[in-house]
């Protein structure tokens, strides 16, 4: 029988810790820290010129990163119907050869991609690589998934990308279509298309036809539009839990066939006991609030802290933070960078503002300027008292007795959400238990809760977190193909 996971090795990655491995990764990056690219939809219909819009680094705002052309929602349909031509756009084996090709030449162009992401997306220099390689994985990933499941396609799948992965989500969402066999019309983020433009370029430059991969370049709008269209067969989205349900009322009406495949938003928490190693905890804490900027919707929001030892946890929290370097993504030295734009930076200090004004507010690690928040630790009773995910870098730390554990998991997962969690203890039948009552889609015992790996660690959410299948697991192409899938709402 077919084993349940491909066998196949992640990429390997740039080691930045390694002087050659860092090296090698300023020369490749270095000529592109000037440069500026222009993309536009790359789309089979001849359409008219849309609305034109720069793309700026959230880390310093006079540096133009880019011009983009947009495609104006009216063509939206023209473009679904151009993609029709392409399902079914090639055998199981050939797709996989192809994307496996695409894997090669996104590697051959890590420079571009690592410049990218930090000028577009502010990206930190191990966040950049993470992103290429993440996105690699993806590609082999689903190469294999092909091969061993040789799907039928679904039909036009309209794939809704998020910016805090401009390429790892990207190319996750397109290839698991591709590989399905899948004709895709990719709408990235309206902060991050140059990335998403030189991706689309390399997927058909390795050999995936034009009409099987498009790209719309817009906001909110131009998804809306595409997503309106009849006939789809798959919408992939990544954002906000709103937006997805917006997403699925609209298929219900217009197109009730096809699936959504949706990953949101979290709540995401951690619990650290009175047995757990507080050097270990506090580290993995800080990367899971911190790192990103707090901008991923693995990163940890809330912290339960046993109260006999939150005095010390709090304290040596503090101290960690004081060591972040706040700035410049594209210097190596710097532990957080910038939120992505304007809005998200006032949501996030409104949140802050608030805080302060209850004097809950533990510490900040340096100061707010530009784009550039300070990472935050905030005091709450708990997680209901938390009405929304706060996509940045703020951290709220709650206090709980052991013996009220159990009300803890209940509240969290009360909340409805159900993506990531995180848990210290060194009492194995702790574990078991916890494990056994929380319900998310990910949990990390006694390390950080980020960073899901493509193959060994599916990722994704239960409840308003996401419909499943997981990125990166072994169901995502069967719900994307018409061989061994079942309908949206079985
Ligand atoms: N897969 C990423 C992680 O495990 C998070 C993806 C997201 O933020 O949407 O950290």
């Amino acid at each position: 029988p077919p084993a349940l996971y491909s066998t196949r090795a992640n990429a390997k990655g740039w080691d930045l810790a390694e002087p050659e491995g860092y090296a090698a990764f300023e020369e490749a990056r270095g000529p592109l820290h000037n440069v500026t690219w222009t993309a536009g939809p790359i789309v089979v219909p001849h359409l008219g010129p849309g609305p034109e819009s720069r793309v700026a680094n959230p880390g310093n705002p006079d540096d133009t990163v880019g011009e983009v052309r947009e495609l104006l929602p009216e063509d939206a349909a023209a473009v679904v119907e151009a993609a029709k031509a392409g399902v079914g756009w090639a055998e199981p084996s050939e797709r996989a050869r192809i994307l496996r090709r695409v894997a090669e030449l996104y590697e051959e162009n890590a420079g571009e991609f690592f410049a990218l992401a930090a000028r577009e997306a502010g990206k930190t220099p191990p966040d950049a690589v993470s992103e290429l390689r993440e996105a690699v994985d993806f590609l082999h990933f689903y190469a294999a998934e092909a091969e061993r499941l040789t799907p039928e396609p679904r039909g036009v799948t309209v794939a809704i990308s998020p910016w805090n992965f401009p390429l790892a989500i990207f190319t996750g969402q397109v290839a698991a279509s591709l590989a399905a066999g899948n004709a895709v019309i990719a709408k990235p983020a309206e902060q991050t298309p140059l990335i998403a433009a030189r991706a689309v370029h390399l997927m058909h430059e390795a050999g995936v036809p034009h009409a099987a991969l498009q790209l719309a370049i817009g906001g909110g709008e131009v998804g809306a539009a595409l997503v309106r269209q009849p006939d789809l067969g798959v919408v992939a989205f990544t954002g906000s839990t709103a937006t997805a349900k917006a997403i699925d009322r609209q298929l219900a009406e217009t197109a009730p066939a096809a699936v959504l495949v949706a990953e949101t938003g979290g709540l995401n928490a951690m619990i650290v006991d009175s047995t757990a190693l507080p050097e270990q905890a506090v580290r993995d804490v800080v990367i899971s609030a911190f790192q990103s900027a707090g901008q991923r919707c693995s990163a940890l929001r809330i912290l339960y802290v046993q109260e006999d030892v939150a005095d010390r946890v709090v304290t040596m929290l503090k101290g960690a933070m004081a060591a972040l370097s706040l700035g410049n993504p594209w210097a190596v030295s710097t532990d957080v960078g910038p939120v992505i734009d304007e809005e998200a930076r006032d949501k996030i200090l409104a949140h802050v503002a608030a805080a302060e004004a209850r004097g809950d507010v533990l510490t900040r690690a340096g100061e707010d300027r530009g784009l550039f928040v300070a990472p935050t630790v905030i005091r709450v009773p708990g997680i209901e008292a938390l009405e929304e995910e706060i996509f940045g870098p703020v951290l709220h730390v709650a206090t709980y007795k052991a013996e009220a554990v159990d009300a803890v998991i209940a509240a969290i997962n009360a909340k409805g959400y159900g993506l990531t969690f995180g848990l210290h203890t060194r009492i194995d039948d702790r574990v078991e238990q916890i494990v056994g009552q929380i319900r998310v889609g990910n949990i990390y015992v006694n390390r950080n809760q980020i960073g899901a790996v493509v193959g060994s660690q599916p990722f994704g959410g239960e409840g308003l977190s996401g419909t499943g299948p997981k990125a990166g697991g072994p169901r995502t192409l069967s719900r994307l193909a018409t061989s061994g899938s079942r309908a949206r709402r079985a």
